[in-house]
């Protein structure tokens, strides 16, 4: 088997263990293959293996590696997980398949706007800064309410998740349930929680997407 098979191999392993004392089954779960960094090559690999959903975090980076794959595999869907900055909206609503993490007004209207123009919406979800913190993408968890409301009554859009990266060195648990709270309040259906060294317990927590970089390629240069 290649690496990459065995790391597939563990990580479905490790959410099986997981799924009997969580009781939730990982065919649930949605493993979200993050390539930043990783060539052509390695996203090959990991379609050839079955993977199908996939994250990056740089629209530039997306740009160059993904339109001849999405041609190849039409059911391949790409996610943004990094900042969007405004001047690359329009770039980004033709590349990506959900952007994870819309987090402010003015980034709501620019997409609000090219959306009615070229006529497609991907979906969207909201990044929240569980842990405030000052140099983190993401709105405050109480601003979420009210910016999901302005969202859909001013500019018509449709948000149908969360998102969070839990400072670094902290136990997540307490970030992830608390973004399955907000989520619920707020009848959103999309979780997406969990990176590699805390996959298992974003899964635990009801993550519907775990977004996996270094336990699926290994360490990135
Ligand atoms: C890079 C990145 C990941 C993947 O990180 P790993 O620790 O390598 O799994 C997940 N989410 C976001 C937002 C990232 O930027």
């Amino acid at each position: 088997m290649s690496s990459f098979a065995e790391n597939l191999a563990a990580i479905q392993a490790e959410l099986k263990r997981v799924g009997k004392i969580a009781t939730r089954d990982p065919q649930d779960v949605t493993l979200v293959a993050v390539t930043k960094t990783h060539g052509v090559d390695r996203v090959i690999e990991a379609l050839q293996s079955g993977l199908r959903v996939f994250g990056e975090n740089r629209v530039q980076e997306a740009a160059e590696k993904y339109p001849a794959l999405q041609q190849q595999y039409p059911d391949l869907e790409l996610h943004l997980i990094g900042p969007l900055q405004s001047n690359k909206v329009k770039t980004a609503l033709t590349l990506f398949d959900v952007i994870e993490t819309l987090d402010r007004e003015s980034l709501a209207l620019s997409l609000a706007k090219e959306i009615q123009k070229i006529g497609r919406a991907p979906t969207l979800w909201l990044q929240v800064n569980t842990g405030h913190e000052p140099q983190k993408a993401g709105l405050l968890p109480d601003k979420v309410d009210d910016f999901l409301l302005h969202c859909r009554k001013n500019w018509d859009l449709e948000i149908s998740g969360l998102m969070c990266i839990p400072p670094a060195g902290q136990e997540p648990s307490p970030h992830f349930a608390l973004l399955r709270t907000i989520a619920v309040r707020n009848g959103l259906n999309k979780l997406s929680m969990g990176m590699s060294q805390d996959y298992s317990i974003g899964f635990q927590l009801g993550a519907t997407h775990i977004r996996l970089g270094t336990a699926l390629f290994g360490n990135r240069d």
